[in-house]
């Protein structure tokens, strides 16, 4: 069985290596998959890719050409994957939770260092200045936390705010039975929320769920944390909302174009994205390289879950994790073709 990764780094090798089987040959691509790399595909049985890789329809039709089986998705999110066209072709499988409690402790990471300046005064007092002024933070005990997606990150972020003694509000669209989240409208977490952050997955419905229209029903100086999908914002209105002092700031593990840019080093360079440019360049947003997910633990279920969808597949016809578009809807199924 013969796997070809794409968008590969050595911390992904190192974690695979300890959970392949003999009967399998990983072969790491550096490049990510794109209409333009697909070709690398050829003489693989299946391929291995992460969240910036581009799975389009016009990409699956190579793939289906070339006699790829299946694409195993080492991440939670399929948004770059055009699954409705791999229906019958290909099959898709997942990596539904590795380790939500990275995601959600990145997440009060980075606020927690917009709201306490950590990030200024490290670097501050690393040249020996001990100045206090600019550093001003405020409690985040009392703070009303908006939560967009209950899912299991969002669950356990709002656990970890409980923490912190805020009262958290929030929304999803197939809300927790029996559970003792406060749920409330979307209109009611822009109105209400002193911070708002985002944890369900990207969607034609929650596409730009933070755009103008919901900007302007927040409340003023409101924090925005994504450390979901970065389509989940419309980066002008966000630039728009900082400019005009309505959003306080911004924590952005993830942006709308970040697929030409994070995991690569781009220190010497000219960055052609002005927008991307223009988020970093203000002193209120904090922008790390989608990185919420990279933790020891992570990785390695990743690793450990991607290498048994592919052995279940393999032995039985069948994974767990598999992903199966029907009825408009994506589900995970067992069957899928
Ligand atoms: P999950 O499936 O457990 O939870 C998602 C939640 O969103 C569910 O409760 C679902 O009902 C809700 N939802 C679906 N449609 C919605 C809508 N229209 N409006 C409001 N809520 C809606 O997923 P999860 O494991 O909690 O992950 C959440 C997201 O985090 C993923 O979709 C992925 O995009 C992102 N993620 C990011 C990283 C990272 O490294 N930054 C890592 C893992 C996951």
């Amino acid at each position: 069985m013969k796997i070809a990764f794409f968008d590969t780094k050595q911390y992904d090798r190192d974690s695979f290596e300890k959970f392949r089987t003999d009967d399998m040959v990983f072969k790491y691509f550096e490049t990510k998959l794109t209409p333009d790399t697909v070709s690398l595909a050829q003489g693989f049985d299946g391929i291995c890719i992460f969240v910036n890789d581009t799975a389009s329809a016009e990409v699956i039709d190579k793939l289906y050409e070339y006699g790829i089986k299946f694409i195993a998705l080492r991440c939670a999110g399929y948004n770059n994957v055009d699954i409705r066209h791999a229906h019958g072709k290909i099959h898709i499988f997942h990596v539904p939770a590795y380790s939500p409690y990275a995601v959600a402790e990145h997440t009060m990471a980075m606020l927690l260092t917009s709201v306490r300046r950590t990030h200024k005064s490290y670097i501050r007092t690393k040249d020996f200045n001990f100045s206090l002024n600019g550093l001003t933070g405020f409690d985040l005990y009392g703070k009303t936390m908006g939560v967009i997606g209950t899912g299991k990150i969002g669950r356990i972020f709002i656990n970890i705010c409980r923490g912190f003694g805020m009262k958290v509000i929030a929304y999803d669209k197939y809300p927790a039975d029996n559970s003792d989240i406060e749920y409330v409208t979307l209109d009611e977490i822009y109105e209400k929320s002193d911070i708002i952050s985002l944890h369900c997955p990207l969607t034609r419905e929650t596409y730009h769920i933070i755009d103008e229209k919901a900007i302007e029903k927040c409340k003023k100086g409101v924090i925005i944390l994504n450390t979901s999908r970065g389509a989940l914002i419309d980066t002008e209105a966000l630039l728009d909302g900082i400019k005009s002092r309505k959003i306080g700031a911004a924590c952005l593990d993830v942006y709308e174009e970040e697929s030409d840019v994070f995991f690569e080093d781009f220190s010497g360079h000219i960055i052609d994205d002005d927008n991307l440019a223009r988020l970093i360049s203000m002193p209120n947003v904090l922008v790390t390289s989608h990185q919420a997910f990279l933790t020891e633990e992570a990785l390695n279920n990743i690793a450990e879950t991607t290498v048994k969808n592919i052995t279940d597949f393999l032995t039985t016809g069948e994974s767990d994790n598999e992903l199966c578009q029907k009825f408009d809807k994506v589900e995970t199924c067992r069957k899928c073709f």
